[in-house]
């Protein structure tokens, strides 16, 4: 499933292509992904041209310089490719496409291209992205300095669900995957059970900057999710980045080999998700 830092790659990726872009045309090939399409708005699109592409937890936000915005989400599978048009060509239907946009303007004739195998993606318009329902819950960007130490100790407060769960939580701080909650509990020495009213200002800003420093290093290897995912061009999207305890239960745990210690990282399942940490210096 892409994660932030995949949808993040996708984002830089389609920044640099589509704005000046005008849609010229729009092809839907079913009514519905995840939710119904807003078939009559997309109709309106054509004319358009798009600004910025910007990303809000894992929603691809397309603005337009004068009109709505489309919110995109890749769901479990979903892929975006932009590819350039020959005049009066269009390509035939790949295999899971659903909807495409031709678009002209200063990087030429452009197709943009929306491929998703099990459909759990989403794409629709919206006149106030922000407000849109599935935007509107959600807790502060990790990468921005709206989510810090004194916003997840308040999360904490009186709760006994353990830690790992709360930074999953999208009503607390979006875009914190399973795979990067268990490496932000390694990397801040806290254990993912540990029960979130137990930890301290100091530990909750460990957790902030370890988050940071995981989020921003995937983001730099292109992403990492384990699934089959490509940026547009079919070029991968994501190079596996090096994870310390993630998948690697029974395996030696890196800090304490450094530090002379014998420990192997372990597994539970919390949540229904797989959790891995160190038990010796993730107390
Ligand atoms: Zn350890």
């Amino acid at each position: 499933m892409p994660e932030l830092p995949e949808v993040e790659t996708v984002r830089r990726y389609l920044q640099a292509c589509l704005p000046g872009q005008q849609v010229a045309e729009v092809t839907l090939y079913r009514a519905d992904l995840r939710y119904p399409m807003p078939v009559e708005e997309l109709r309106q699109l054509p004319g358009q041209t798009l600004a910025a592409v910007q990303r809000r937890a894992k929603y691809l936000l397309l603005t337009t310089a004068s009109g709505p915005t489309l919110l995109v989400h890749l769901g479990m599978s979903g892929r975006l490719f932009v590819e350039p048009a020959a005049a009066g060509d269009a390509p035939e239907r790949r295999k899971h496409e659903h909807w495409r946009m031709r678009l002209q303007g200063p990087q030429g004739d452009q197709w943009l291209r929306y491929v998703d195998a099990r459909r759990f993606g989403s794409l629709d318009v919206a006149a106030e992205a922000l407000r849109h329902p599935l935007l509107a819950g959600l807790g502060p960007e990790p990468l921005e300095g709206a989510f810090d130490a004194q916003v997840l100790l308040q999360a904490c407060s009186g709760r006994q669900v353990a830690i790992k769960q709360v930074l999953m939580d999208s009503a607390v701080v979006v875009g914190i995957g399973n795979i990067y909650a268990s490496e932000t509990c390694y990397r801040a020495k806290v254990s993912p059970l540990r029960p979130a009213l137990s930890l301290t200002l100091q530990q909750c800003a460990e957790l902030v900057r370890a988050s940071r420093g995981v989020l921003e290093e995937a983001i730099a290897a292109g992403g990492s999710t384990l699934r089959d995912f490509a940026s547009g061009d079919e070029k991968p999207g994501y190079f596996q980045q090096r994870l310390d305890v993630y998948d690697r239960k029974g395996q030696p745990c890196h800090r304490c080999e450094q530090a002379g210690v014998v420990s192997a990282v372990v597994k539970a399942v919390l949540g229904q998700r797989a959790t891995y940490w160190c038990p010796t210096c993730q107390p």
